[in-house]
């Protein structure tokens, strides 16, 4: 969940640099690196789904190859982004999904998946220096904006110390605590708000009409049955363990993806960095 060589704001010069005030979302060529992702083509499903459902089978896996030509053009995701699933899932509400993935192999399987059609899908091309580096004005910009804090997910995103935008966050916060300039400018706070209790959290769901809550009554259940299964699989193991059980069970889900023979074409280099820490300060 983090990209080696990410320079951590240290000064608030980092963050309030020309390069992250002119920073641009989506960039016209690199694509999106956070924020509500339209979903072009929302209740669209492959055919080979349709014909499953339609005939009251269970769907196949959604492959690549059966979300290459979706009916609306689909939204390109730039490589450099928060692993944080930020397609829209209430029609033109923001409200976001909000699932986090530990290496971008998953993310994309996930969006591929859980929103077929919203996400171009792309051969895994290594992050340029320059997309990197756009990419990660773009979320600070989003981050001191205030915009991240405030963004309204279906499901709480699960962000760690381990988290990159954790890390810009509370870099943030501390930059702000002892320059009264930069917190009277942009305020003190970038984290979201803690929620007590387990993730996922119920935010923002409602106020939307027809196709809109039908989709949100869907997430919803899809959050629960979550919530559920956890709780009975969890018994009284304490956080840490539950967490570590979720990256296996993640990293188990990916094992087997590559035996089937998914995503073989998409190397994925962020998996090396999966655990390590960020290396600070290089901006
Ligand atoms: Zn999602």
């Amino acid at each position: 969940m983090s990209y080696k060589d990410v320079g951590l704001p240290t000064q608030a010069t980092d963050l309030t640099a020309d390069e992250v005030m002119d920073a641009v979302n989506p960039d016209p060529r690199l694509g999106y690196f956070h924020d509500p992702i339209p979903n072009n083509n929302e209740g669209w499903v492959p055919d080979q789904v349709q014909a499953a459902l339609d005939a009251g089978e269970k769907p196949p896996r959604i492959m690549t190859e059966m979300v290459e030509n979706p009916p609306a053009a689909a939204a390109k995701l730039s490589a450099f982004n928060t692993f944080v699933c930020d397609v829209q899932v209430n029609g033109a509400d923001a409200t976001m999904c909000g699932c986090v993935s530990t290496t971008q192999r998953g993310l994309r399987r996930h969006m591929r998946e859980r929103h077929p059609g919203a996400i171009a899908h792309t051969s895994r091309a290594k992050m340029s220096e320059e997309e990197r580096v756009a990419g990660l004005d773009a979320v600070k910009k989003w981050v001191i904006s205030g915009r991240w804090r405030d963004a309204r997910y279906a499901r709480e995103p699960r962000v760690d110390e381990r988290h990159f935008i954790k890390q810009i966050t509370d870099a943030a916060e501390a930059i702000a605590a002892s320059d009264t300039e930069f917190a009277n400018t942009f305020g003190t706070k970038f984290n979201r708000e803690p929620v007590d209790g387990q993730a996922p959290v119920r935010r923002a769901i409602g106020k939307t009409s027809g196709k809109g809550k039908a989709k949100a009554r869907a997430i919803q259940k899809d959050v629960d049955d979550e919530v559920r299964e956890k709780k009975v699989q969890e018994g009284s193991r304490s956080p840490m363990e539950k967490e570590a059980d979720e990256e296996d069970a993640e990293d188990s889900n990916e094992r087997e993806a590559e035996k089937d023979g998914v995503d073989e074409k998409e190397a994925d280099e962020e998996e090396d960095s999966k655990q390590q820490p960020v290396e600070g300060s290089v901006m």
